[in-house]
């Protein structure tokens, strides 16, 4: 069987500023985060052995056309044979006060294999998210009714509330990992965990280094005793 093909869209706004203090001290933005979170998706996927193909990159507040790059996604996605169309964007608030907490991920109305998709990756996303995950169908939003692929449309939590914002901030690994679980199940294919260390077969002596050697791609690697 050819390896399942997830094209992951990041969201392109401009501007979406995000509530979070980064650790790093630059504004957070709805574009920047969720690439962050893609960084951290994409290898997660590559292990379990799904092709992944990703969107632009772009930098918020600069003068890039956030619309012309969504349909440049869709199109790249179209091209590419994508089995899956994975949309990942942060939520704003309907009172612009950051009043709203929840994760209210997409599926298109009038795709079954989306809303099966849609009903398994919530289900993965309650296992970890403390607050309400509500699976919606929409018919009116482009990278739903758009893409040849199933479509998928994350809304991680809202980004103009603290209390959410951090949430997602503090997990975007285990966010990652539920979503992978969620698209291998969808794909049926097994979910391979995160390869720990391998334990030296002799006890280490002081002075002996571990060192991991990645492979080509950097995914993965194997660790070795250097003496
Ligand atoms: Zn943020």
């Amino acid at each position: 069987m050819a390896a399942p093909k997830v094209y992951l869209s990041p969201a392109m706004h401009m501007a979406n500023p995000c509530v979070y203090p980064r650790p790093d001290g630059k504004q957070c933005y709805e574009a920047l985060e969720n690439n962050e979170y893609i960084d951290i998706l994409e290898p997660i996927l590559n292990r379990c052995g799904i092709e992944t193909k990703r969107g632009y990159r772009r930098t918020p507040m600069n003068g890039d056309n956030g619309n012309a790059i969504m349909k440049q996604n869709v199109r790249e996605s179209d091209a590419w044979g994508a089995d899956v169309h994975y949309v990942s964007h942060t939520n704003g608030s309907a009172d612009g006060k950051g009043n709203s907490r929840g994760c209210y991920p997409m599926y298109y109305t009038y795709s079954s294999r989306g809303r099966k998709l849609g009903q398994i990756m919530a289900k993965y996303r309650r296992q970890i998210y403390p607050r309400t995950v509500k699976l919606v169908a929409r018919s009116n939003l482009y990278e739903l009714y758009k893409p040849k692929a199933v479509s998928f449309y994350e809304e991680h939590v809202f980004h103009d509330n603290m209390d959410d914002a951090t949430w997602f901030h503090t997990h975007m690994k285990e966010i990652a990992e539920s979503a992978a679980k969620g698209l291998c199940e969808y794909f049926g294919i097994p979910y391979v965990e995160e390869t720990k260390p391998a334990e030296p077969e002799k006890p280490m002596t002081p002075g002996e280094l571990l060192v991991k050697i990645m492979n080509s791609t950097g995914t993965c690697g194997t660790w070795e005793l250097v003496k």
